[in-house]
């Protein structure tokens, strides 16, 4: 301080230190933060910390913390994992804080004789008014030992005092069990054979509260009888009797709770209870009203990426959440832009989708425009040029992303799978984007789907929800692909363990930690009593998941245009073999889609547009093995179409240099439609030779003049 007096005046160094303490939080801000609203346990309050543990029909543990104890911080992670592994239990026993650092809160902190910090405290269910709870003394305070401590609290009840939630935790005995043998039910029930003391099943018992269609009982490895009927080897173990009176021990990667869990969760018929008290409502109800009458189910493997999601989100991207846009310009422009060149880079398979985003890449990019008509993109989108093999089907066909009631899933669920795809194939393409906008950024996927949420989904609140998260899980921090497929990750279980069990949870398709270890076993730990990830191994499954040898086309339009075509070539062969002359392509062009990708034979502008017709599989859209473009038709279309929605009256602002006479203005947008960059260089140098050329012309000519104009005059004689 005297070293400070020297080179500054005390007064200063007051005024310092007064603006020091007002930029410092007061301890009511720190406590706040300690625990917040998104953590999955109950924040109790003066208000509240009575009426919530008296006469309850839960069980409570409640940890009484102070915000300026520093071992109370550090504990937090620990406590809110634990009250994150145990969400499910709620209903039998909740988790619970309360803050002695408040000043509003020291009277019943005093009250119910808190001396030291955190002081764990439980309270059975339907305790009286004058209940002060159980003091926890154990020394562990580590996540198993406080999870066996929450089975202990519920078995202490006697049976009348039981939550009324709280399923059977006892062991059951071969006289009781053994008659189960061979009976039909309307459920599984799932027999957990382990150690006496192992906890094991009475956790899964607990994880299984808010399931339907599947009842779990434990039984002890010393009841020969059971053990040797069933034939069990292993401990732990899960011997399932299904509802058709069959059973059988069901093989799990590891004997791990979580394992156990996650297959009973995913059985048939097995779903999340729905609770209708949820305050997470589904944000989609109602706004994809075209599910209200439920489509015919499709079968699906949940371990394949079906493309058929893909082509319907961006069907409803483009036409439905886009179209609600009358014109784009700033900041809805550039994302578009972002997005679209995103998809022609990276979406996969090279077929009619890439080109069409390729063509309104190439569109967007060659346009000198600061405000487009949507109306312009949906003529593309929708092909009303009809250019040969540009296509984007016009039909919301969910596959993996099928929900079992209308309004479930679809389009979020779909999204969700474009971007992790888009990312990973991000990963495996990393010079992709060189070239384009996003060819600096490390994160272009993430940055280019949050400006996407941000300014175009739907659903507001998740826009700001996803926002919130970039923010705190700092994007900036990303440095390479696969942090970035690895950041969607996270991110994505996140907003999945936030949403289990509400409103929008499909009870089919529960949300919960992904992948589960049916698709990813060894992608599974367990650290110190709590699951884990293996994150080397999720990056490898993520890899693979959503990589283009995962991706199915089963239930696309474009195959159904491929069956088409082969069943028109086996009637062409067979037309051919009976001598006829007859073309196949008149019977595809029945069809609006074969119609338009069959259109254009006639004479090809190459470079206007690139070749549209081959895709990277070889696959030609149109059937013939000609090099397509546009023919004379289809730019006369293209140029009529666009000149139409580009007219100055409808809102489309021209840049300066665009703004020339009628007549001159068809040419220039002509010129301005479908040029790549090489093409425009080429203009450019072209022009610029010219220019060099005339300019010698002229001083060659400027020289000679001066010469002849020196020359001395011949004397006439
Ligand atoms: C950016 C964004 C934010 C959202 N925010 C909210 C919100 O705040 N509140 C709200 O109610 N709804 C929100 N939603 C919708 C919600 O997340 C779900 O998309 C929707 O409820 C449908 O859920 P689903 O069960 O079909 O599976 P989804 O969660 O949509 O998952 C789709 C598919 O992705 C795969 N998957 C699941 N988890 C992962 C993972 N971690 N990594 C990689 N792949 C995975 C699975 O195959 C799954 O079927 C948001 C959606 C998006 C796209």
């Amino acid at each position: 301080m005297a070293a400070a007096e020297r080179v500054m005046p005390r007064w200063l160094l007051w005024l310092h230190s007064a603006v020091l303490l007002t930029l410092v939080p007061p301890v009511e801000c720190a406590a706040t933060r300690l625990y917040t609203e998104q953590d999955p346990l109950v924040i109790l309050t003066k208000d509240s910390l009575r009426a919530t543990l008296t006469d309850s029909s839960s069980a409570w543990l409640v940890q009484f913390y102070s915000s300026w104890c520093g071992h109370c911080i550090q504990y937090s992670g620990t406590w809110k994992a634990l009250a994150r592994d145990v969400k499910d239990w709620q209903g039998a026993i909740g988790v619970a804080v309360f803050d002695c650092a408040l000043e509003d809160n020291f009277d019943l902190c005093r009250d119910y004789g808190i001396k030291f910090y955190p002081t764990f405290k439980y309270f059975k269910a339907h305790s009286g008014a004058a209940e002060r709870g159980t003091i926890y003394r154990g020394g562990d305070r580590e996540i198993p030992s406080v999870r066996q401590l929450m089975v202990n609290i519920l078995q202490n009840h006697t049976r009348e005092e039981r939550p009324e939630q709280c399923p059977e935790l006892r062991t059951y005995n071969s006289v009781e069990l053994l008659p189960l043998l061979g009976l039909r039910s309307d459920h599984y029930t799932a027999l957990i054979i382990e150690e006496p003391q192992s906890y094991t099943g009475r956790e899964v018992i607990l994880d299984l509260l808010q399931y339907s269609g599947v009842v779990v009982r434990r039984a002890v490895s010393s009841d020969r009888p059971l053990v040797d009927v069933l034939g069990i080897k292993e401990l732990p173990t899960v011997h399932l009797l299904q509802p058709n009176s069959s059973h059988h021990t069901v093989h799990t990667e590891k004997r791990l709770r979580f394992f156990f869990t996650s297959l009973l969760r995913s059985l048939p018929g097995v779903q999340r209870k729905i609770h209708t008290n949820s305050s997470v409502l589904n944000p989609h109800k109602g706004a994809l009203s075209d599910q209200s009458t439920q489509p015919p189910w499709r079968d699906f493997d949940r371990s394949l990426v079906y493309a058929a999601d893909l082509e319907s989100a961006l069907h409803y991207l483009f036409r439905v959440e886009l179209a609600s846009h009358r014109s784009l310009e700033g900041e809805e422009l550039r994302t578009f832009k972002d997005l679209v060149t995103l998809l022609a880079k990276l979406y996969p398979g090279g077929g009619a989708v890439v080109k069409l985003m390729e063509t309104l890449s190439d569109w967007l990019l060659s346009l000198p425009l600061q405000k487009i008509p949507y109306q312009a993109v949906l003529d593309l989108v929708d092909n009303k040029m009809k250019i040969s093999g540009v296509f984007l089907g016009s039909q919301m066909r969910w596959v993996g992303c099928q929900g079992s009631a209308p309004g479930l899933r679809g389009y979020p669920c779909a999204l969700w799978t474009l971007f992790h795809l888009l990312s990973v194939r991000r990963q495996a393409a990393p010079f992709a984007l060189q070239h384009t906008a996003l060819e600096a950024e490390a994160a272009p996927v993430i940055n280019v789907m949050r400006r996407y949420i941000r300014t175009f989904f739907g659903c507001e609140e998740c826009g700001k929800n996803f926002e919130e998260a970039a923010l705190s899980d700092s994007v900036a921090e990303i440095k390479s692909p696969e942090e970035e497929v690895m950041w969607l990750w996270d991110q994505h279980n996140q907003v999945n363990d936030r949403l289990a069990g509400s409103l929008s949870d499909d009870p089919r398709f529960p949300k919960g930690a992904w992948p589960p270890p049916s698709l990813c076993a060894s992608c599974h730990d367990e650290e110190r009593g709590l699951h884990a990830f293996n994150r080397q191994q999720v990056l490898q499954f993520l890899l693979h998941h959503y990589s283009d040898a995962n991706l199915s086309h089963k239930y696309t339009v474009e195959a159904d245009v491929n069956l088409e075509q082969v069943n028109v070539g086996q009637e062409q062969v067979a037309s051919k073999e009976l001598g006829h002359k007859e073309v196949g392509s008149e019977k595809v062009g029945e069809n609006d889609v074969n119609k338009n990708l069959s259109e254009d034979n006639g004479q090809v502008f190459p470079g206007l547009i690139k070749d549209h017709s081959k895709n990277e599989n070889g696959l030609n859209m149109d059937g013939s093995k000609n090099v397509n473009g546009l023919n004379k038709a289809d730019i006369k279309n293209l140029v009529d179409k666009l000149v139409g929605h580009l007219k100055p009256e409808e809102g489309a602002v021209v840049e300066e240099g665009e703004k020339t006479g009628s007549s001159g203005d068809h040419a220039n947008r002509t010129l301005a439609l479908g040029f790549t960059s090489v093409d425009m260089s080429l203009c450019l140098l072209l022009y610029v030779g010219s220019c060099v050329f005339l300019m010698l012309l002229f001083f060659f000519f400027r020289v000679r003049s001066r010469r002849w104009r020196l020359r001395p005059p011949k004397l006439a004689v």
